[in-house]
């Protein structure tokens, strides 16, 4: 199947394709992931979603086309009608940080908003990249803040790239271009705060634990790309939205073995 800005995220090309996305989606809920790649979950577009679509748009050079295509970035009634409203507003802010520093911005340059493709582990991948340099990738990253958080998983406070498993990005995304160009390149998050006064940082990733990440990644694609054929059943977190519409009680729990 050929991929193209037009499909890139149609139902057919998340059928054909495994992405960064969809394994994140299956690492967290496998029955999530199975229900919004059948079309029978929609996750929710937040507006921290649309605000990092705003700023990879800027970077892309298609803002005026984003914003059409997102009225409900504009208010719609009072003195304000027809304005952006502050939650995006805010992000012209954002933007000027980032543009006026040199070394972020000399991570911009290259071609914006690529597609490439590739298989691991014999899993057909798909990737768009924000910025694809001669010498690197790049991928643009909008959060709330750069403050460490508690991650379960690891047992300890991480930066903001552990917690969302951006490596693993790293790792599928410096995979597909190897197989699109024949280049390992390094990989890098530029990334910018939505903060009042935004903050900003460039980072960059080490090729050995990329490459451990990238076994990790074949091991489990294989899993899920089984439970996406539905050879084998997804299992349930028990405990994302997607668990928590569809649970079906069958009996009660004793209440010491709760988990909740
Ligand atoms: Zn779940």
């Amino acid at each position: 199947m050929l991929v193209t800005h037009e499909n890139y995220r149609s139902p057919e090309a998340n059928q054909f394709y495994m992405s960064y996305s969809q394994y994140t989606d299956f690492q967290r809920c496998e029955a999530r992931a199975l229900a919004i790649i059948r079309g029978e979950y929609e996750e929710e577009v937040t507006t921290a979603l649309l605000q990092g679509g705003y700023v990879d748009a800027y970077v892309a050079g298609t803002l005026d086309q984003f914003k059409e295509e997102h009225p409900e970035m504009f208010s719609s009634r009072g003195a304000t009608k027809g304005e952006l409203k502050a939650d995006f507003r805010h992000l012209d802010t954002v933007i000027a940080r980032f543009m006026s520093d040199a070394v972020f911005t000399e991570y911009l340059k290259g071609d914006k908003q690529v597609i490439v493709t590739g298989e691991i582990s014999g899993i057909p991948f798909k990737g768009m990249v924000d910025v694809l340099h001669r010498d690197r990738i790049v991928d643009m990253k909008c959060v709330k803040d750069f403050s460490r958080v508690w991650s379960d998983k690891h047992g300890q406070y991480v930066n903001f790239v552990t917690a969302w498993g951006y490596a693993y990005q790293a790792a599928i995304y410096r995979e597909l271009v190897r197989q699109t160009t024949g280049d390992t390149l390094p990989f890098y998050i530029a990334a910018v705060t939505k903060e009042k006064t935004p903050d900003i940082a460039v980072l960059s990733f080490q090729d050995q634990e990329l490459d451990v990440l990238l076994e990790e990644i074949s091991y489990w694609a294989e899993k899920y790309q089984q439970v996406k054929t539905g050879e084998v059943e997804p299992e349930r977190c028990g405990q994302c939205d997607y668990c928590k519409l569809t649970r079906v009680l069958t009996e009660p729990v004793e209440y010491r073995e709760f988990l909740g």
